[in-house]
C-alpha cells in the first residue's frame, strides 16, 4: 500500500458516510465491534450476493446451506476446536495487558509469521506498551461459550461457531442424499462466526464477531491437485472482480511444518493492508480430516459410493475460506482514490482534493443518484417520478440540496456510478443528463430509455 494514512481516511469516510459505525456508539462503543450502516449493509450484501452468484448459482456442482450458529457441542469436540482452537497468550506483569505471543514475535521479527508452534523465547520480547516483563505463554481457547436453556450448568454449555465450515461437514450426508449429488460437488455457506480473539486490531480486520463465506468442495482424493489448482484460479478471479490490485495480493504457500497436521497444501491469500501484509483469505486441502473425525465421533457412515464406479470412500475436501469483513476492508482500501486539485474543469469549481470511491459498479451501494437542478415544482415532481421508476430495479438516492458540483462529489465519495440530472430543458425535451463517475462524461438520454440504458450499464 502506497499511502500509510489511507487507513485512517477510509475509517473516517466509513463513519461519516454511513458505511460502518462503532457498535453501541452512544454508550461509548464496544471494543472491536462494529455496525454496518445504510451504505455498508448495501456494499456488504453486494459482496455476498456476487460471491453466491459466482460460486453457487452459476455453477452446476455447487449448492448452498445456512446452518445454525449454535450446534451440538460434540461438533466442536470432534473437529478438535475444543482442545486445539487456541492462540498463545502472554500477559504483561506490569500493566496486565494481554497479547498474542505469535504476533509479538512476528512484530519483533523473531519468528516467521506462520510458525505458531515455534519454541518460545519470551525473554527476548517485552510489553510493547510499557516495556514490562511478560508472563510465560498459555494457550487461550477462542470459543465463545454460553448456556442453552434456563439452567446455567456444565451439561448445558454450548458454543457459538468459530467458523461456518462445521455446519457444512455435519450436513454432508443430508445435502448429498437429498440433492442426489455426485462427486465432485461443493457446499457453500455465508454466515457469522465468533472468536474470542485475544487482541482485536485494525478496524474490521480482526473482530470477535465476523462473517465468513466458506466452501467445502468434496472430491475423490486422487484428483486433489487438479481441484486445488482450479480453486486457486477461481480465488484469483474473485480478487480481480473485487477490484483488488494484483500487486497488493500475495499468495503465501504455507510450508509443511506450519500447516495444520491434516492439510497437504495451504495457501494464504495475503493483502498489503496499510498496517502490513496480512491474511485476507485461505485455501486449504484438508484431506478427509473433518469427515473422518465426524464419522468417528457420530458413529454415522459418512462414506460416499460412486454410482458409476461403485468405489466407496470418505470424500476429501478443498476449502476456500473467506472473511466477508476483511474483503469489505480490502475493497474499500482498493477503491479509495484521492485526486489532488480535483477533476472538475469548470472555473467555478473548488480546486481542492476530491475523493472518488472507485468501487466495481456491481458492488457500489448506491447505483444511481437522482439530482434535480431545482427543488421546486414542476422539476421536483418529474424528478421524483423518475426516482420511483428507477428504484424498482436499482438502489437509488435522491439529493436536491446544494450546488450540483457538490452533489456530484458527494456521490463520487461513496462510489455511486451514475448521477441523473434533471434540468429545466427536461420538462420540454423529456431528456435527462447522465454523468459517469469515472469518466465524468455526460450523456443526454430520453427519460423513457433510462431503464434500458441502466440495464445495459449495470445489469
Ligand atoms: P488469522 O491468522 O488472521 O487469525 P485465521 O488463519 O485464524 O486468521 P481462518 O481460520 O483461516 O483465519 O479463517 C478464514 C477467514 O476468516 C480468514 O482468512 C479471514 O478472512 C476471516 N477471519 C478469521 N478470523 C477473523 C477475525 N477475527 N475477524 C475478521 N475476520 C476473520
Amino acid at each position: 500500500m502506497d499511502n500509510p494514512e489511507k487507513m485512517e481516511k477510509v475509517v473516517n469516510l466509513a463513519k461519516q458516510r454511513g458505511f460502518i459505525f462503532p457498535s453501541s456508539d452512544i454508550y461509548g462503543g464496544l471494543s472491536a465491534a462494529y455496525d454496518y450502516g445504510p451504505l455498508g449493509v448495501e456494499l456488504k450484501n453486494n459482496i455476498k450476493k456476487a460471491w453466491w452468484k459466482m460460486f453457487v448459482n452459476t455453477r452446476m456442482d455447487m449448492v448452498g446451506l445456512d446452518a445454525a450458529i449454535i450446534m451440538h457441542p460434540k461438533v466442536w469436540e470432534s473437529s478438535g476446536h475444543l482442545d486445539n482452537f487456541s492462540d498463545p497468550l502472554v500477559e504483561c506483569k506490569k500493566c496486565h495487558k494481554r497479547f498474542r505471543h505469535d504476533h509479538l514475535l512476528e512484530g519483533s521479527s523473531l519468528s516467521p509469521k506462520h510458525d505458531k508452534a515455534k519454541p518460545v523465547d519470551s525473554d527476548k520480547i517485552v510489553c510493547p506498551d510499557c516495556s514490562g516483563e511478560l508472563t510465560g505463554v498459555k494457550q487461550f481457547n477462542m470459543m465463545f461459550k454460553t448456556f442453552m436453556g434456563p439452567v446455567e450448568e456444565s451439561a448445558n454449555v454450548v458454543y457459538l461457531r468459530p467458523e461456518t465450515a462445521g455446519g457444512i461437514f455435519v450436513n454432508f450426508k443430508n445435502v448429498q442424499e437429498s440433492q442426489r449429488l455426485r462427486l465432485p460437488f461443493g457446499i457453500a455457506q455465508i454466515g457469522k462466526a465468533f472468536r474470542n480473539e485475544i487482541t482485536t486490531e485494525n478496524f474490521i480486520f480482526r473482530t470477535r464477531e465476523f462473517e465468513q463465506m466458506e466452501i467445502e468442495y468434496f472430491i475423490n482424493p486422487k484428483d486433489w491437485e487438479k481441484y486445488f489448482d482450479e480453486w486457486l484460479k477461481l480465488m484469483r478471479e474473485w480478487a480481480e472482480f473485487l477490484g483488488l490490485d494484483k500487486k497488493d495480493l500475495v499468495e503465501e504457500e504455507i510450508p509443511e511444518k506450519d500447516r495444520a497436521f491434516y492439510s497437504k497444501r495451504t495457501i494464504d491469500f495475503e493483502y498489503k493492508f496499510p498496517f502490513g501484509q496480512k491474511e485476507l483469505w485461505g485455501l486449504a486441502y484438508r484431506t478427509d480430516y473433518d469427515l473422518s473425525q465426524h464419522q468417528k465421533h457420530s458413529k454415522q457412515d459418512l462414506t460416499y459410493r460412486d454410482p458409476i464406479t461403485n468405489e466407496k470412500y470418505l470424500p476429501h475436501v478443498i476449502e476456500p475460506s473467506l472473511g466477508v469483513d476483511r474483503s469489505f476492508l480490502a475493497v474499500m482500501l482498493a477503491a479509495y482514490t484521492e485526486i489532488e486539485g480535483g477533476r472538475s474543469t469548470t472555473t467555478k469549481a473548488i480546486k481542492d482534493k476530491e475523493v472518488v470511491l472507485k468501487l466495481p459498479y456491481a458492488l457500489a451501494p448506491i447505483k444511481i443518484a437522482v439530482l434535480p437542478l431545482s427543488k421546486k415544482e414542476p422539476l421536483a415532481n418529474l424528478s421524483r417520478d423518475i426516482l420511483m421508476k428507477l428504484k424498482q430495479n436499482f438502489v437509488c438516492v435522491y439529493d436536491e440540496t446544494q450546488a450540483i458540483g457538490k452533489r456530484y462529489r458527494r456521490q463520487d465519495e461513496i462510489g455511486t456510478p451514475y448521477c441523473v440530472t434533471i434540468d429545466f430543458d427536461s420538462l420540454e425535451d423529456k431528456q435527462v443528463t447522465i454523468r459517469d463517475r469515472d469518466t465524468m462524461e455526460q450523456d443526454r438520454i430520453a427519460i423513457d430509455e433510462l431503464d434500458k440504458y441502466f440495464e445495459n450499464k449495470l445489469g
